[in-house]
């Protein structure tokens, strides 16, 4: 497939990333009834250790860069909290795949490249509606490094996301223009990989995007809860972990793993 120019807003294209985006952007009107679905789930009784990731699964570590701690440009709250946490999961894994939020600067998603919009407010991007950040994770810079007490030696890829300088991404798998891969399914299915378990940050974009595109390719998809921490802007988190019931996904917790 050939890439299109993100820049270009093509009319066929556009109404599929609406739609997409549409059913993705969380908003505050559906957080009420998304948090008491979302902790009824959440509240699924299952025995300490009892799923045991094989060779068919992978651990997916998203966005677990200083930029996203405290610190960094754009914190999460707790957000180094999932560290030692992941680091301990990792034992379980043979598969580990790693992710970076890599952005040029002045990037589209960045409030500072829109005239008047101040972070965190939205604006329309030809592929939907875009919540805009503070500045983060420039390519090459120190705030985009990896947390440096991840300690992932085996990890076998680093995928980077978001260097597109017109379009974000929060997911792993494909951009948010709904349509150009990063190539993450392609690399784990050609290594037998079924089945992804999603830690990092932040639970209600990266993690949720990441985890919800895993289902669309088909893989069995889990987020690990507590190796994950949220942003939850106007209802977000809530509406994310709906949206991550509805298409199948599996809430556990570190402790659920052998
Ligand atoms: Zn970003």
């Amino acid at each position: 497939m050939v890439r299109s120019d993100n820049s270009r807003p093509v009319a066929s294209r556009s109404a599929v990333a609406r739609s997409t985006v549409s059913r993705r952007f969380f908003l505050a009107a559906t957080a009420t009834t998304a948090l008491a679905a979302g902790l009824a789930l959440h509240r699924g009784a299952r025995a300490a250790g009892t799923i045991k990731p094989d060779d068919k699964s992978a651990l997916i570590v998203v966005d677990v860069q200083n930029c996203f701690v405290d610190g960094g440009t754009l914190p999460v709250k707790g957000g180094a909290d999932v560290v030692p946490i992941i680091n301990r999961l990792s034992k379980s894994f043979e598969n580990i795949v790693v992710t970076q939020d890599w952005h040029t600067p002045g990037h589209a998603s960045f409030a500072s490249a829109h005239a008047g919009k101040k972070p965190f407010e939205t604006t329309a991007m030809p592929y939907g509606t875009q919540v805009l950040w503070p500045d983060h994770c420039v390519q090459g810079s120190e705030d985009a490094n990896l947390h440096k007490d991840l300690a992932l030696p085996t990890a076998t890829l680093i995928i980077r996301k978001g260097f597109h300088k017109e379009v974000d991404s929060y997911s792993a798998f494909v951009e948010a223009d709904g349509k150009t891969p990063t190539g993450l399914a392609g690399y784990l299915k050609e290594r037998g990989i079924t089945t992804v378990f999603v830690t990092g940050l932040a639970t209600d974009f990266c993690v949720a995007w990441t985890a919800l595109d895993a289902r669309k390719a088909g893989f069995a998809t889990y987020v690990i809860e507590d190796a994950t921490r949220a942003i939850d802007l106007n209802g977000s988190l809530a509406a994310a972990w709906k949206q991550m019931a509805d298409a199948g996904v599996k809430r556990i917790q570190a402790a659920d793993i052998a």
